[in-house]
């Protein structure tokens, strides 16, 4: 079963910034769970934390949906995603 309420997330830039499955280098999106922001990849049930209150919607969320998203991420594993801006924080260098 697929829960439906999975955001899709196209804007490529953030998915830079919120990390990529590590096996496939995509991402299906992201659930809040709660005030809580989870992105997942279907193909390959990982999951991986972005951060807390970044995003619009959380709040709208009933709570047979946050039930579902819960055990939707509880039978994904966690994961650390790849993150292509890792390359670009030599920019710290130039601190004064
Ligand atoms: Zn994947």
């Amino acid at each position: 079963m697929i829960p439906t309420n999975v955001m899709p997330f196209p804007q490529i830039q953030y998915s830079m910034l919120c990390g990529v499955c590590p096996k496939c280098g995509k991402s299906d999106g992201f659930v809040n769970l709660g005030k809580e922001h989870w992105f997942i990849c279907r193909d390959h049930k990982t999951k991986w934390f972005a951060g807390v209150n970044m995003f619009e919607g959380w709040e709208n969320q009933t709570v047979a949906q946050a039930q579902s998203i819960e055990s939707m991420l509880n039978s994904y594993k966690d994961v650390v995603p790849l993150r292509e801006v890792d390359g670009e924080h030599k920019l710290g260098n130039h601190v004064l």
